[in-house]
């Protein structure tokens, strides 16, 4: 397979991901079976992830997602901003957080302890990607797709400049491109398209 320029190799498939997201929704719907979860994501990294966990849960489910604007570790006090909020209520609804990457963890943090604050009936994370090594805070993360180095990857939702997003596998990004580009920008605190 040929890649598109800047992706220095794949590290997981279209098969790949698609196996491990049908896994995790059959112990999703196993685990809320004679429930209606409501499925929480935050814009926009999820939403390939969300679309293909939502099709296969064999539970009813209720979806909605927040924006945030997130400083990475190590930029200004480690701030989040709320950007859009939730429109359905979570007060007494079983939450289930959907992320794409957990890195610091900051921003989940933050967002957790926000939807706690709304007394769901339950409250539990699924992420498709977990950096354990760069987590700065503890958090319980129930559905775990992948273990990942510390490695920048792209597709599948994941994003470099607001590029790659569209790719239906995940890939590193080329250490050239990175340098040459310098770090990524915070995300959702990006610009429009260029
Ligand atoms: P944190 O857990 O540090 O608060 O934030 C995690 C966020 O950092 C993710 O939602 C994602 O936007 C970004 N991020 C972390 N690692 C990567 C990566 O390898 N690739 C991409 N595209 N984004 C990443």
């Amino acid at each position: 397979m040929s890649l598109p320029p800047g992706i220095s190799e794949v590290l997981f498939s279209e098969a790949q991901l698609q196996r491990r997201v049908a896994e995790l929704a059959a112990a999703i719907s196993a685990d809320y079976a004679g429930l209606t979860p409501l499925l929480v994501g935050v814009l926009r990294g999820v939403v390939p992830f969300m679309a293909d966990l939502l099709r296969r849960l064999t539970v009813p489910a209720m979806v909605d997602f927040m924006a945030i604007s997130s400083y990475r570790a190590g930029s200004p006090g480690g701030q989040v901003r709320l950007l859009k909020d939730l429109e359905i209520s979570v007060e007494g609804r079983h939450v289930l957080f959907v992320e794409d990457m957990v890195d610091t963890g900051l921003s989940l943090h933050y967002l957790l302890r926000l939807l706690r604050e709304r007394r769901p009936a339950s409250l539990y994370v699924c992420t498709l990607f977990d950096k354990p090594r760069l987590r700065l805070v503890n958090l319980p993360l129930r559905y775990v797709g992948f273990q990942l180095p510390d490695r920048y990857v792209v597709g599948y939702g994941l994003d470099f400049r607001q590029r790659y997003r569209n790719l239906p596998y995940v890939g590193v990004l080329s250490a050239d491109l990175l340098l040459a580009d310098g770090p990524p920008l915070p995300s959702a605190a990006q610009g429009g398209p260029p």
